[in-house]
């Protein structure tokens, strides 16, 4: 995927920063070292809680009694594991998932990662009894000089419910960048790229959604689709994206299937510890009907995560499926990675690794994704 332009927004993390600030420190009494590491992992718990719409009276006066950062840090994975096995959607399986496909290593098309990802997945959803099928094609090696000319690619699909003529395009890509090019240092750039959040974490909340959908209870059938080659590019100028969901789109729109989506949704990078997705200017544009269910949605269950304002314009695997397959799609993307208060970014650099992930993040993507389904009419 790649930006156009990004568009500066009213910033609520500075805003829940200074609240966190006025109201999370201990004040004048705060005057050692020891008492300012305690203070700054406090501050840190405050607005993580305070972002992540979770911050209930008794949890801060919690948080303000104790008086050391291990109690506070075992306060606090307490509080997270309990808070995960209130979600609907399983977090702790999302992490598990992502680092299954993390641990492969490189994930790019027509790699071996790819291949050992493609086997391990088509067991995954196969045993939760979706329907797995492959969309092979062939794509122009963009560094054919090796002397392969092609490679090998192939979007996943797997459909739940498959008797269902009405459905829902849920999708993500599951390649990785061949190398982490964006890296601040030069000398990495030609590393490795495990692809954590870009790449592993869409594939990690449609393992989730895959552990619902038998009780998916609807007139609507869902199909998920991994795409290939959404980023097989050894340089942004030179070569295309999204060559995977292009060829399903074109594919989709040839057929004119007796089964038609009624409407889709992407995900890419949702697993940001520090999760903040605004609306994407594209999908307010294509799809601005299903935006707004979305965020909705997000808004009724109190996912405080999606952000009811535009930031970033992506150019992502929802522009084909709009365009030509004429699916209105939107694409759920936390493009600041980790932070818009941050410059330094992890994306398409070796800090994309599983370690900048949140299973809470993740169960909360995978949640109004699952209510959003639920509520279709
Ligand atoms: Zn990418």
């Amino acid at each position: 995927m790649n930006v156009k332009k990004i568009k500066e927004v009213l910033s609520w993390p500075l805003v829940f920063l200074l609240f966190a600030m006025l109201t999370g420190c201990p004040g004048v009494e705060q005057t050692t070292d020891a008492d300012e590491g305690v203070a700054k992992v406090r501050r840190s718990i405050i607005l993580q809680y305070t972002r992540q719409g979770r911050l209930t009276p008794a949890v801060r006066e919690s948080l303000m009694a104790l008086t050391t950062s291990d109690e506070l840090q075992d306060y606090a994975k307490q509080q997270d594991q309990a808070y995960l096995e209130q979600l609907p959607i399983d977090g702790r399986l999302c992490m598990e998932m992502l680092n299954e496909v993390v641990g492969i290593g490189p994930r790019f098309s027509g790699s071996g990662g790819m291949l050992k990802q493609q086997q391990m997945l088509d067991k995954y959803f196969s045993d939760l009894g979706g329907e797995v099928e492959y969309q092979r094609f062939k794509a122009r090696n963009p560094i054919s000089q090796q002397g392969v000319e092609t490679v090998d690619m192939a979007n996943m699909i797997i459909r739940w419910h498959p008797k269902r003529t009405r459905r829902i395009l849920l999708c993500a890509h599951y390649d990785t960048r061949p190398f982490p090019d964006n890296d601040p240092d030069p000398e990495k750039r030609r590393g490795i790229f495990v692809g954590a959040n870009d790449g592993g974490s869409g594939v990690a909340v449609l393992c989730a959604l895959a552990d619902k959908m038998e009780e998916f209870d609807s007139e609507y059938g869902v199909d998920m689709v991994l795409f290939d080659g959404e980023e097989l590019v050894y340089d942004s100028s030179r070569d295309p994206f999204f060559l995977g969901s292009t060829h399903f789109a074109r594919e989709y729109a040839a057929k004119l299937p007796r089964q038609k989506y009624v409407a889709g949704i992407l995900l890419d990078m949702v697993a940001d510890a520090d999760l903040q997705i605004y609306q994407e200017v594209n999908s307010r544009r294509m799809a601005p009907r299903v935006v707004q269910q979305v965020w909705s949605t997000a808004k009724r269950i109190g996912v405080t995560e999606l952000r009811p304002s535009a930031r970033h314009e992506v150019r992502d695997d929802h522009l084909p499926l709009n365009e030509i397959a004429k699916i209105p799609t939107i694409d759920l993307i936390d493009f600041d990675y980790p932070s818009p208060q941050k410059r330094e970014t992890y994306w398409h650099t070796t800090e994309d690794t599983a370690d900048k992930c949140s299973a809470i993040s993740m169960a909360h993507v995978g949640w109004v994704v699952w209510e959003w389904l639920q509520g279709l009419e």
